[in-house]
């Protein structure tokens, strides 16, 4: 199995005490090397203009890329969003990674693919930088799957404990995307009501706090993976967060390593069934470091249909 990853996401930085730091993705990339030596480590490229401007305007990309910062000093976009010195070339290699990725799985690579890589992305919309995300990698990802390989249904799963806005934003009004997401209500960014159905593309399942394992299965198993069984993707996109872990500090829902384990198998299952077993896993969210590794190692793990 292949990893995507690259040493400038490490150093974005948005600073001293923030949520969103390099050393979660310190955390997921030793963890992954030490219980899988086997993996196969590809340095992400950078995603070009082109591949961004597919799903994201010309102002984002002007302000993410372009904007000076005097002194090398960090500027806010928002109360949770930083852009530092480095963070215009971590994005394009989080977003490249996706690219990437959905090329080796669609060509002559392995079929699964995962990308341990940050800025996380799915809170980024068309125009707005926002929840720690600069660009949606996701996103990029699935439409360069459908521009460039010509795909008719992709599907993004997202499993984060936060709705990915953007993602769902995105592809509200495109059919051949279909989003689904389990996320804890409420909680930031206060979208993902289950009557939020796109153009019959989108799938939410809100979970109460303090959730637990069973009623996140029950969501997943009931509602979820039925719908995206029917979709018959030919293609699997995971926005992976690690959030909904119980030891995550920024919501509540209270799951186990071995939760994302089980849900990971049922993916590919499908992923087996309808898209010849092609899924590209991307990291978004997660704030405990020890929940990172176990998380991370789990997903992985089952995506390579290997024990550490
Ligand atoms: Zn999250």
């Amino acid at each position: 199995m292949r990893i995507y990853s690259h040493p400038a996401c490490l150093l974005h930085d948005p600073g001293a005490g923030h949520a969103e730091q390099p050393a979660r993705l310190r955390s997921v990339i030793d963890a992954l090397r030490e219980a899988f030596p086997a993996l196969d480590w590809h340095d992400a490229p950078c995603a070009s203009r082109g591949q961004l401007l597919r799903v994201h305007d010309d102002g984002l990309l002007a302000l993410v890329l372009d904007t000076p910062l005097p002194d090398g000093q960090p500027i806010p976009l928002d109360p949770d969003t930083v852009l530092g010195p480095h963070s215009a070339e971590a994005a394009l290699r989080a977003a490249g990674a996706g690219v990437a990725a959905v090329d080796a799985v669609l060509g002559t690579g392995p079929a699964t693919v995962f990308c341990a890589v940050r800025p996380p992305g799915h809170h980024a919309t068309d125009t707005v930088a926002m929840g720690f995300c600069l660009f949606n990698n996701i996103a990029v990802a699935a439409a360069h799957a459908i521009e460039r390989h010509g795909l008719a249904r992709v599907a993004v799963v997202d499993f984060d404990v936060h709705h990915g806005n953007g993602t769902q934003a995105i592809f509200a009004s495109d059919p051949r995307v279909m989003y689904l997401s389990s996320h804890q209500m409420p909680l930031y960014p206060d979208s993902g009501h289950a009557d939020e159905r796109g153009v019959g593309n989108v799938v939410n399942a809100p979970l109460a706090p303090g959730s637990g394992s069973e009623a996140f299965r029950h969501a997943w198993r009931d509602t979820l993976l039925p719908a995206l069984d029917g979709f018959r993707p030919q293609l699997l996109l995971v926005s992976a967060g690690f959030d909904a872990h119980r030891r995550d500090p920024l919501a509540q829902i209270e799951l186990e390593a071995t939760d994302f384990e089980w849900l990971t198998g049922e993916l590919l299952a499908i992923a087996r069934r309808h898209g010849g077993g092609r899924v590209v896993s991307m990291l978004e969210g997660g704030y405990d470091l020890q929940a990172l590794r176990e998380c991370s190692v789990a997903h992985v793990g089952a995506l390579a249909g290997a024990r550490p």
